[in-house]
């Protein structure tokens, strides 16, 4: 066989002719050889596995916490607890804030106090 002919495929390394090398993009810089079976692998695992987005955008650095003072639950950005303590916006103290990180079960969407705390800060 004529090596020049022949290409390696850079996904399952075997040695394929060039009629059934095919190129396909590796990332947005570079492509890849690969051979044909390779290729239509590849794509059908494309088309069944759309990369999927974190739907979710609530910012990594914030903590749940809950007045047990008037029973609000609120988030708070950790990053200002260096700076104060978490103050409960419904009643503005202090002294009955509680970490509620550990009692996360209750529903996320209906958080009185997320968008509140937005609109403070
Ligand atoms: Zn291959
Ligand atoms: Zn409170």
């Amino acid at each position: 066989m004529d090596i020049r002919r022949v290409r390696t495929c850079e996904k399952c390394k075997t040695s394929v002719p060039l009629s059934r090398v095919r190129l396909m993009p590796k990332n947005k810089d570079a492509s890849m050889l690969v051979c044909d079976e390779c290729c239509s692998a590849m794509q059908t695992a494309r088309s069944q596995n759309p990369p999927k987005k974190p739907i979710r955008n609530i910012p990594a650095n914030v903590e749940k916490r809950q007045c047990t003072r008037c029973n609000y639950s609120f988030r708070i950005s950790t990053t200002r607890l260096d700076l104060q303590k978490p103050v409960c916006p419904y009643c503005g103290k202090d002294d009955r804030v509680t970490n509620r990180t550990e009692v996360q079960k209750q529903s996320e969407s209906s958080l009185p106090g997320y968008t509140a705390i937005h609109r403070r800060w």
